[in-house]
């Protein structure tokens, strides 16, 4: 039987039965623990059954990503949460988001919350960010939390898999978790699980069903993203989809679209077929990996 780790505690994990659609508990050999370095919330396991609701983890399953911290595996898709106003919406810090969730292979998808705060002679500007994205293939939504705003929208191109919240301090994301699952912001766990060492409240990473077959750590990632040179500028090419579709154009594969003579794209950026918008920030970042961040 497969089972997905939602939380672990000590050495007992939560698990959900994907078939049966019940919660279990179960406990992993140690030898098979060690072996694997760890099981993480998002892991997929095989289990046997021990008791009603008791089973014993056999086999790991392979991840295809782990997002650590806050430690949570086969994540499907990174909600980025950004802010109109307080803080001030980061277009930079977005495509740094973005840019390293896909060294993972990790698509995202992204709000501007606090949309109540634009003000009128704002609303232009905004319009204009909205529409540019929608042209450029980056999914970027506006909601406003406080008011309940774009939420169905966005539950509509969310819904499914495993989701990782991300995005700067104080921008909403606790609150639009609760607003989602109401009841999912709690400081520990009410689960309560006995182990040989008496009783554990939780307050590991866990995640919270959030509607079909669809997951959501309460935990956010990509707290600290940094771009280093260990990002090759493929990927960050590939963070944008239309400098991605012209550079099949450029005279050498591994153009990257700065100094190399024969490039497609900066010849779209002069023709203004390309929007500058998107090749201001590709040069941003792919200065970053060049150089470290700029402080
Ligand atoms: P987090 O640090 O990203 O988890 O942000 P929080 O959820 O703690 O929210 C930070 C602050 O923003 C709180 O005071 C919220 O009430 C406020 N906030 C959240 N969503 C909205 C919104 O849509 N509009 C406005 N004006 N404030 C919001
Ligand atoms: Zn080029």
């Amino acid at each position: 039987m497969v089972a997905l780790v939602i939380e672990r505690v000590g050495r007992q994990f939560r698990l959900w039965d994907e078939d049966g659609g019940e919660l279990l508990v179960g406990y992993a050999r140690s030898r098979l623990y060690r072996a694997a370095g760890g099981l993480y919330p998002g892991d997929r396991v095989d289990v046997e059954r021990l008791g009603q609701h008791d089973v014993v983890i056999v086999r790991y399953h392979p991840r295809k990503n782990l997002v650590d911290p806050p430690g949570v595996a086969n994540v499907d898709r990174v909600l980025i949460v950004m802010s109109w106003r307080l803080p001030d919406f980061d277009e930079v810090h977005l495509h740094r988001i973005r840019v390293r969730a896909l060294t993972q292979g990790i698509e995202s998808v992204a709000v501007i919350n606090k949309v109540d705060l634009v003000t009128e002679p704002e609303r232009s500007e905004l319009a204009q960010i909205f529409e540019a994205y929608r042209t450029g293939g980056i999914p970027l939504y506006p909601i406003s939390v406080l008011q309940g705003e774009g939420l169905e929208d966005l539950w509509t191109v969310l819904r499914g898999g495993i989701i990782t919240l991300a995005g700067p301090s104080g921008v909403g994301k606790s609150s639009l978790l609760n607003r989602l699952i109401p009841g999912a912001n709690r400081p520990t766990s009410e689960v309560q699980l006995r182990s040989g060492r008496g009783r554990h409240t939780t307050t590991s990473t866990c995640l919270i069903a959030a509607g079909p077959a669809t997951w959501i750590a309460d935990t956010p990632g990509f707290q600290r993203v940094v771009l280093d040179a260990s990002i090759a500028p493929k990927v960050v090419e590939r963070a944008f989809p239309a400098i991605r579709r012209l550079a099949a154009a450029c005279r050498f594969d591994d153009c990257r679209h700065i100094r190399e003579p024969g490039c497609a794209v900066r010849e779209a950026v002069e023709t203004g077929e390309l929007l500058s918008r998107w090749y201001r920030f590709y040069r941003i970042l792919i200065h970053e990996i060049e150089t470290g961040p700029v402080v």
